[in-house]
């Protein structure tokens, strides 16, 4: 193979398909889990605003096998070793080699908060604003806090959606002054009982605390801590930002491993403060990779070396 793709959600996919036009041989390898699995409409996406993610999925991937270079597999790559230009990838349990690669498993949700927490998660619980936050417009909304930061997100959910939110800091998370004037100022009302089951049969949603009434709420945002989803990046060496845990890319989306190259959820450009986390954002970052991945094959292929031939240091 001339790439390996690890995972083919938005970001494998797109890159598969760029590659797979400029007659490239590709290998997309997917373990079937994408970051939003259970979602019913999914938002932001030219042409497909409010579609079903597992039916953008299914024609992203019809197109992209649609390129006769491209082969998609159900697996997991379990590992990668090797240098650019000789990459040697065990896919579940049998070895594929790759001159590079690029990662785009994405990252995974820990939701481990009450019980019925992970139950509702996509489906009345979300973590992000821009994804759900103008169908939860008017409505009661709740924020279920993993930090003191998410006071900013309760207020922000109260000047753009609803006048009608609590934020549940279930007695751990400490707020500062600052944070309680923020929250008095935009009329969100503050929750400190430990939250002890989120209830309520679909699409009704109940808060249950602690020494309190329950309360009900028609969404409620909840930002777990991420990972990658696989443990790929960090076995290779690629640098990983430590805060968001994804993996630390330049403008060509490669990783500070020469020949591996990262994309999606995954993956942050070195100095954003923060990654993007759409599917359009994953998407475009991933054809930007494939544009480098394919301007690397072409050099190699000119006798100019592979990537980190260059570089202080490497091969
Ligand atoms: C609740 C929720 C709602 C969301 N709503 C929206 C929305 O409305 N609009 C929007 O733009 N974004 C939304 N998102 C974000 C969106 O899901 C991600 O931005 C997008 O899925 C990222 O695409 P990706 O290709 O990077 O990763 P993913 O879609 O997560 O795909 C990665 C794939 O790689 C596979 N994989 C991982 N490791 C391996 C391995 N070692 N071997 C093989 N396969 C592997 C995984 O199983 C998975 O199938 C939402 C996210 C959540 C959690």
């Amino acid at each position: 193979m001339e790439v390996l793709i690890v995972g083919a959600g938005p970001a494998g996919l797109t890159a598969a398909t760029v590659l797979g036009r400029q007659l490239r041989r590709v290998l997309v390898v997917d373990a079937g889990a994408p970051r939003n699995r259970g979602v019913g409409e999914s938002h932001m996406l030219l042409t497909r605003d409010g579609a079903d993610p597992a039916e953008i999925l299914r024609i992203g991937r019809a197109e992209a096998a649609a390129y006769p270079g491209v082969e998609l597999r159900r697996g997991v790559v379990e590992s990668v070793t090797g240098a650019a230009g000789a990459f040697t990838a065990i896919v579940s349990g049998r070895p594929v080699t790759a001159a590079l690669v690029l990662l785009a498993g994405g990252q995974a949700d820990q939701v481990t908060g009450p019980p019925g927490l992970a139950d509702r998660w996509g489906r009345g619980v979300y973590h992000c604003g821009y994804c759900h936050g103008h169908e939860s417009a008017g409505l009661p909304l709740g924020v279920l806090a993993t930090r003191p930061q998410d006071a900013v997100l309760a207020r922000y959910l109260a000047d753009r959606f609803s006048d009608d939110v609590v934020l549940f800091t279930g007695g751990s998370i400490a707020l500062d002054e600052a944070a309680r004037a923020l929250l008095d100022a935009g009329g969100v009302r503050v929750t400190a009982e430990p939250v002890t089951r989120i209830s309520g049969a679909e699409p009704e949603l109940v808060v249950e605390l602690a020494g309190a009434p329950p309360v009900p709420r028609a969404r409620l945002f909840h930002r777990p801590e991420a990972t990658q989803a696989s443990p790929l990046a960090a076995r290779l060496g690629c640098e990983i930002d430590p805060g968001w845990a994804t993996v630390l890319v330049d403008p060509r989306q490669e990783s500070s491993v020469p020949g591996v190259f990262a994309a999606g959820d995954c993956a942050q450009l070195r100095g954003l403060p923060a990654p993007a986390g759409f599917i359009a954002a994953g998407a475009g970052d991933a054809q930007r990779a494939a544009v480098w991945l394919e301007s690397a094959l072409f050099a190699a292929s000119l006798g100019a070396g592979w990537p980190g031939a260059d570089r202080p240091g490497a091969g």
